[in-house]
């Protein structure tokens, strides 16, 4: 019997489910990816809904003021570069 997975924060952006979400390894950029196994359907782990712990934050933040792109950041650290701007703006 398969255990029954569920987590909040990943939901079939095709059916809607949170249930049985399995892990489909990872993309290019280090992002998680996800496998619907109701609908088959694959999908990205969004990073702009994904929480961060502080020290990421904090860590980002400091890259950026010393001088690296918002983009660059991301990129460093494996965030989106929406939440890097968001962050910065949050800052400000
Ligand atoms: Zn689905």
């Amino acid at each position: 019997m398969r255990k029954q997975t569920i987590d909040e924060n990943r939901r079939c952006p095709k059916c809607g489910r949170t249930e049985n979400q399995i892990n489909g390894g990872y993309n290019r950029s280090g992002t998680q990816r996800c496998v619907c196994e109701f609908c088959n359907h694959k999908y990205t782990l969004n990073g702009k809904t994904r929480e961060y712990p502080d020290e990421v934050k904090q860590q980002a933040m400091k890259t950026y003021y010393s001088g690296v792109s918002g983009r660059g950041v991301g990129k460093l650290m494996g965030i989106g570069k929406g939440t890097v701007y968001d962050w910065i703006k949050k800052n400000d």
